[in-house]
């Protein structure tokens, strides 16, 4: 799959009701450059991202990811986009896509050039990676500690926990330094013991029928796909939790998996040195649900 596209959006306040916010949308080439070298998404990373998964061109959980845009510009004092002009624009880059396969529709919302009038806004949509690998055989993961207590989502909000910002070095880093340490990818704890998030997906743990998550105190991110999966765990009788996790219950878990828009749900085989059983018929469960059409 070759799919690639890009549009700019002239941000809207969220009092315009328009019916039509094409006048607002203008298609670039992705492969040119768009961007002003005064941007401050580039220069500080100050700014706000969605990343929604695309299944066979049907945008998953569009209004969830909006409502999340909208909770992060609303941390970040950014102005409260106008959902209606994003949903349009991610219909847009939808249309432009691939009817089959999985893709990946980007949303951006950044601060604007400096001394800018105006914030800056696009969307990207291009083909997914294959994530067959991680997907049935799962990952290797490491805890690895976030440097703060759960108490400081209160203390400090200047810190954005809870917003999905651009600022991703950190979590990046702690990538790297999982797979210098012979993992796949990270676990995030607070430096008072309790269970986070991964870098850049939410993680699910199963103990005997009860499926459980940690909350979204305000210190992670509120999981798209974690969410839609327990919407649908509930359905199918089983019990769900989102809690306060400490960290010596991840050794005691009967299976883990790391949930995201795009990579979907990763069986986790090993948490530091404990091995974890890979749930293979939850897993296929788990991935067939999350590759259906989801509004
Ligand atoms: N937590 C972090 C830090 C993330 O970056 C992501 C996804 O990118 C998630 C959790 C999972 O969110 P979602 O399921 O909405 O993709």
């Amino acid at each position: 799959m070759t799919w690639r596209f890009a549009l700019v959006i002239q941000p809207a306040g969220v009092d315009d009701d328009r019916r039509d916010f094409s006048a607002t949308f203008r298609t670039i080439d992705p492969a040119e450059p768009a961007l002003s070298v005064g941007e401050l998404s580039t220069q500080r990373g100050d700014g706000i991202f969605e990343s929604i998964g695309v299944v066979d061109g049907h945008p998953q959980e569009v209004a969830a990811h909006l409502d999340r845009l909208a909770h992060s510009a609303e941390i970040c004092d950014l102005p409260a986009p106008n959902l209606e002009q994003w949903r349009q624009a991610v219909a847009r880059a939808a249309e432009h896509g691939e009817r089959r396969g999985e893709g990946v529709i980007k949303l951006i919302l950044s601060r604007g050039v400096e001394h800018g009038p105006a914030p800056t806004a696009w969307v990207t949509a291009s083909a997914a990676a294959d994530f067959t690998v991680p997907r049935t055989q799962g990952i290797r993961v490491v805890t690895l500690d976030r440097g703060y207590a759960s108490d400081v989502p209160d203390r400090a909000p200047w810190l954005l926990l809870g917003a999905k910002t651009l600022s991703y070095a950190v979590n990046m880093a702690a990538i790297r330094e999982a797979k210098a340490r012979g993992a796949d990818d990270a676990i995030f704890v607070t430096s008072d013991g309790y269970v986070l998030e991964a870098p850049t997906a939410s993680l699910i743990l199963k103990f005997g029928d009860r499926f459980t998550t940690p909350a979204p105190t305000g210190g992670i991110l509120r999981g798209t796909t974690q969410q839609s999966l327990f919407d649908h765990l509930r359905e199918e009788g089983y019990e769900t939790a989102e809690e306060l996790i400490p960290v010596d219950l991840l050794a005691r878990a009967d299976a883990a998996w790391l949930v995201s828009s795009v990579r979907l749900a990763a069986p986790v085989t090993a948490i530091d040195d404990t091995r974890i059983e890979l749930d293979s018929g939850l897993t296929q469960a788990f991935n067939r649900y999350l590759l259906t059409p989801r509004d």
